[in-house]
């Protein structure tokens, strides 16, 4: 039996496709949207839903309809909690890459009940803000067992699970980060890979070195797995070149870019990951140069970062709204980069957007505008959220 649903009088439905409507977001006013077994089957005008569907429509009162946002940089495999350290920064103590360590003995010592949950709330607060998609990678356990066990738990939630024990170097190899990089590279690795698609690696001080990131990249990659990393957080290296060499889908933070950086990431087909409520929540110096990457023919993926250190939020919107308003931005910029920005940075050509035969992932707004999710800051705007054409999260309909 197949599952269809129907809507009729959609407000604006984004579809992030030039070709369907205006705009670079594609915007069809007055719209209704179709899907058949999880996948869009038909767009278009609201008067035209019955003849292309035999189910009784759902009539949205002029609401707006987006992509489910895709969130490509999730840290969610941990235990503990960092608020401490978090009150100690905004006290005046600067964030550097060592507070991990307090992360990795909590997930260490955590069940793989307690992951299993944690993530799970986790993924619950993103659908509730509108994220349908989201990455997750490992990099709180720096041991064999740990790294395997948190990629296991995560592939329960997603396909796009990234191996990243290349996070920091744990401190029984403080002494000995070669030996840490040797580990990596194969005993860890061995069993990571078959619960991994993308491996990762923490480029930058106080992480690992450009050569160190090379070398176990290139195994990751020798074993099946994809690229991408994390890159110029903390200081201005020397790793774009490399990161654009390896093909990395994407290269993320690059809060510290030069202009040889941006223009080596314009030729190139690795999206500028920007996290910008890293920068905020660690009240970093400046933010990443959004403007000049995308002037320069960039692609651009937001995301929130979500870890217990640098970035404790799931939501998207807060992060289009940081975009919008520090990285200059414009609204429709930011909604492509949360939509089809990050599913560029997952390689994936199936979510981000509405066109027809994309999987039915989108976000009803209680919103006359999707400039809202700019605009309103902080206010909780999504009315329900679809995955594979099923509701998954209402907040339902006030009086
Ligand atoms: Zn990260």
């Amino acid at each position: 039996m197949t599952h269809t649903v129907a809507f009729t009088n959609i407000g604006q439905l984004v579809t992030n496709n030039e070709q369907l409507g205006e705009g670079m977001l594609g915007v069809i006013e007055n719209a209704g949207l179709v899907a058949v077994d999880g996948a869009v089957t038909w767009v278009g005008d609201s008067k035209d839903v019955a003849s292309h569907s035999d189910v009784a429509a759902v009539d949205m009162h002029g609401r707006v309809v987006i992509p489910g946002f895709v969130d490509s940089h999730s840290h969610i495999m941990f235990a503990g909690d960092r608020s401490q350290e978090f009150a100690a920064r905004m006290a005046g103590i600067p964030y550097s890459a060592g507070g991990i360590k307090t992360t990795v003995n909590a997930t260490r010592a955590a069940s793989d009940d307690e992951l299993r949950q944690n993530a799970a709330r986790l993924i619950a607060e993103m659908r509730e803000s509108g994220t349908t998609t989201v990455e997750i990678k490992s990099g709180y356990g720096l041991d064999v067992a740990n790294e395997t066990r948190s990629l296991r738990i995560a592939r329960e939630f997603t396909q796009d699970t990234t191996f990243l024990g290349a996070h920091v170097v744990p401190a029984e190899f403080s002494n000995a980060p070669d030996d840490y990089v040797d580990l990596v590279c194969e005993a860890m690795l061995d069993e990571c890979v078959p619960y991994s698609t993308w491996i990762d690696v923490f480029c930058d001080t106080g992480a690992f070195t450009t050569e160190h990131t090379r070398r176990i990249l290139t195994a990751g990659m020798a074993r099946g797995l994809k690229p991408r990393i994390h890159l110029n957080q903390l200081t201005q290296g020397d790793g774009i070149a490399m990161a654009v060499e390896l093909d990395c889908a994407s290269a993320d933070h690059l809060t510290y870019l030069s202009d040889d950086d941006i223009a080596t990431l314009a030729s190139s087909n690795t999206v500028a990951g920007l996290v910008p409520g890293a920068e905020f929540s660690t009240r970093a110096p400046h933010y990443p140069r959004a403007r000049d990457l995308i002037d320069a023919g960039v692609s651009v993926a937001l995301s929130p970062d979500c870890n217990p250190g640098s970035s404790y939020t799931t939501n998207m919107p807060f992060c289009i709204a940081l975009a919008v308003r520090e990285m200059h931005m414009t609204v429709d910029e930011a909604v492509f980069a949360a939509t089809h920005g990050g599913a560029q940075a997952l390689r994936r050509t199936d979510v981000g957007h509405l066109r027809i035969g994309a999987q039915a992932d989108f976000v009803v707004l209680d919103a006359p505008h999707y400039i809202h999710l700019a605009y309103r800051p902080g206010v909780p705007l999504v009315h329900s959220t679809w995955q594979h054409a099923r509701m998954t999260f209402t907040k339902g309909d006030r009086a």
